[in-house]
């Protein structure tokens, strides 16, 4: 009896300890998912500090029908309750701000866009709405005004440099693997000085890619990759969750002639994916099975693809754009509308800087282009939010508003969900319980 109880014991402290450290994520396989955190944690609200927005019409990122006449309350920089008005407990110190007629939807997250140095143009961005990005390849170097920064600047993720091959393509953002070792080593150091993501460039031979996957798999991290001369298909069977661009798609789908010339071109001038990627698209048969079939390995494989069709929106009429661009274009927007509706995970990144876009509102941009593509507003706002704290490992404190979550938030005029355009009208921005300044 005694020796039973001591086993009962034991195994109770086991079972309590285990999950107890699992709570902590102290301990994890390299399945599990850690949260991941940004580089520069923002400037926090009072924690005694309590708010109330009522009134409000209530997105809170999971994608359920919108709530009418809604509450959400704040406690210093988090969110502690969220809800049908006549369900919430209004605490009797909370500070009021009404919301009526207006809609209270998570943060938006920029899952692709490149900033050097600039924490003017960042802080544009954050009014605009956009309260967390990432950058994915370029050097953490490139983003040192962050610790200098003396206004508010969304959350930065950052991936370091990006592993590309030799010659590389762009000089000053690449890191050139020169063997298995190193690329392994390279992802360890990555994380070890605060990388949240690896991003693979598109000369980096395919013979690396499991490498890579492999390392970042045990650091917890993403793979995210810029293809041309890989194809998407063979990068996704590596372990690489993350196309970026829908043109990294291009080769994969194109007939196997058009997409040796294609690469071919770009062996002997990489600047030729520039016009050569346009032509390759205006090729592509979309009725063709083998079109089917990477969409079907994508879905099979949790890979996400992150379009960024604003940058390669061309439009009979502008400057320099021959028929192939526009019928290039044309095509990349089918396959995104093709590749959602059969169920491919579909991430909202700008890339920023867009030749179709106003300043500070390429993301805004984006959602419009992925709507043109055929997508459900509710849809493009849920992976504007949730869907990329997920492609971020961040769910667990961003991209949602429910109990427990950071409090960055945003409030915008109208409903997004009758026409996504209303996006652009962003009238207060919260960052970590905080109203950012609006600047006016
Ligand atoms: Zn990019």
């Amino acid at each position: 009896m005694k020796y039973c109880l001591k086993t009962i014991g034991c195994t109770l402290l086991f079972f309590l300890t285990t999950v107890l450290l699992y709570a902590q994520n102290q301990v994890y396989s390299p399945q599990q998912t850690r949260t991941l955190i940004e580089v520069n944690t923002p400037a926090a609200q009072d924690s005694d500090h309590v708010l109330a927005i009522t009134g409000c019409r209530l997105i809170d990122g999971l994608g359920g029908t919108p709530v009418e006449d809604a509450v959400v309350i704040i406690k210093g920089n988090r969110i502690v309750d969220a809800g049908p008005g006549n369900e919430i407990n209004i605490p009797a110190n909370a500070e009021y701000f009404d919301a009526e007629g207006k809609t209270v939807m998570p943060g938006l997250i920029d899952a692709h866009f490149h900033n050097l140095m600039n924490n003017d143009r960042i802080n544009q961005y954050l009014r605009n709405g956009i309260t967390t990005m990432r950058d994915p390849g370029q050097p953490i170097r490139f983003h040192q005004s962050l610790h200098f920064a003396d206004q508010p600047v969304p959350r930065v993720f950052l991936t370091d440099s990006h592993l590309d091959g030799y010659p590389p393509v762009w000089t000053q953002q690449a890191n050139v693997v020169r063997s298995a070792e190193h690329a392994r080593e390279s992802v360890y150091e990555y994380v070890r000085n605060g990388a949240t993501g690896v991003k693979i460039y598109f000369n980096l031979p395919l013979e690396y890619f499991e490498t890579v996957t492999d390392a970042a798999s045990l650091s917890g991290v993403p793979v995210m990759a810029h293809l041309e001369l890989v194809d998407a298909d063979d990068a996704i069977l590596a372990g690489v969750e993350g196309i970026e661009h829908v043109t990294s798609f291009g080769t994969a789908l194109a007939e196997t002639g058009e997409a040796k010339k294609f690469k071919d071109a770009l062996r002997e001038d990489y600047g030729a994916r520039r016009t050569e990627r346009f032509r390759l698209w205006s090729t592509i048969d979309l009725e063709s099975e083998r079109v089917k079939d990477v969409i079907q390995l994508a879905i099979e494989n949790d890979a996400i693809m992150v379009p960024t069709l604003g940058v390669f929106e061309r439009y009979e009429g502008d400057d320099g754009v021959e028929n192939y661009h526009v019928q290039g274009y044309y095509n990349m927007v089918k396959f995104v509308g093709m590749a959602y509706t059969a169920g491919m995970k579909i991430s909202v990144g700008s890339h920023a800087g867009l030749i179709h876009a106003d300043y500070g509102w390429d993301f805004q941009h984006e959602m419009e282009l992925l709507a043109k593509a055929g997508m459900d507003p509710m849809d493009i706002i849920v992976n504007s939010t949730l869907g990329n704290a997920k492609y971020l490992r961040t769910e667990e404190r961003l991209g949602s508003i429910k109990s427990r979550m950071l409090a960055d938030l945003i409030i915008v005029d109208g409903n997004p969900v009758e026409d996504i355009r209303v996006m652009r009208n962003v009238s207060k921005v919260m960052l970590n319980g905080i109203w950012v300044d609006s600047g006016e």
